[in-house]
């Protein structure tokens, strides 16, 4: 897909599991479960998809969250079910190394959406991943990351960001404006404080990186919401309002989450938002 001076891309970075009945909120098990079956611990099976953004004309390589990384211990491992990580794998598919990414934009910090913002180098010594990438993260969430609520604590793990803390290279964004060529910041604030997803268009064409807001396609439904998110009345607000956009738009909605639809058009049934139809990525 292209947009303007980019083209995009989809990047498997891994897969993982998290409980189902927390991915659905108040949902029934027997409705979730058509979609996304569990497994026997009722895990159902998600994916880490960040999106890559080419400019050729600029040299500019922006990525846009990256994954849950490669720190973790076994046991966290065996928690989530996580697969090894696959970025760097990801990025040779585009001639890239972690070295050529010049942005790495941040929706927020929860572990599996900025877990492989840092690694373990040779020494066991944490060092940035993207040692060229500036750091683009929305104000207010990063404050968050740093006092989190009892909520979502366990999902803001300070080794993921802790480096950049006083460095040059992160750029607090506040609220909503455009960050670079094109691409426009959206902020919500029912999943997680301060919450950014870019909104990637030329006028024309446009695309939206929903990140934690609508994490699945199956999530396009208006109350089937996280049960993870802090304040889900905020969550349905927002997302009506996103999803009215892009009926209208024609935006393609990109899903972060989703082992199934990495992105779609959607469209107004009469009684609910669904998809439309799926857009390779
Ligand atoms: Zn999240």
């Amino acid at each position: 897909m292209k947009i303007g001076a980019y083209s995009l891309h989809a990047l498997e970075l891994g897969t993982f599991g998290l409980d189902g009945g927390a991915m659905f909120g108040i949902v029934p098990k027997m409705l979730w479960q058509k979609e996304n079956p569990a497994d026997e611990e009722n895990r159902i099976h998600m994916h880490t998809r960040g999106l890559l953004l080419k400019d050729a004309k600029s040299g500019r390589n922006i990525l846009v969250d990256c994954g849950l990384g490669d720190k973790d211990d076994a046991k966290f491992k065996d928690r989530y079910k996580i697969a090894p990580y696959a970025l760097d794998g990801e990025l040779a598919k585009h001639g890239l190394t972690p070295d050529n990414i010049t942005d790495v934009i941040a929706t927020h910090f929860h572990f599996d959406h900025m877990g492989g913002l840092t690694r373990l180098d040779e020494a066991g010594k944490l060092v940035p991943r993207f040692p060229k990438a500036k750091l683009w993260a929305q104000k207010r969430n990063w404050a968050h990351a740093w006092n989190p609520n009892e909520k979502d604590r366990a999902s803001y793990l300070t080794q993921n960001y802790a480096l950049y803390e006083s460095d040059s290279r992160l750029e607090l964004v506040d609220g909503e404006e455009e960050i670079l060529p094109g691409i426009f910041t959206r902020v919500t604030e029912g999943h997680t404080v301060g919450m950014q997803h870019p909104f990637i268009s030329d006028g024309t064409s446009s695309l939206l990186y929903c990140a934690d807001i609508i994490p699945m396609s199956a999530h396009v439904r208006t109350a089937w919401v996280m049960g993870y998110d802090c304040y889900p009345l905020t969550t349905i607000e927002e997302k009506k309002k996103i999803l009215r956009e892009a009926t209208e738009k024609e935006t393609v909605i990109f899903f972060e989450h989703c082992p199934y639809t990495p992105g779609a058009r959607v469209e107004w049934s009469g009684k609910d938002y669904r998809i439309k139809e799926k857009v390779a990525l």
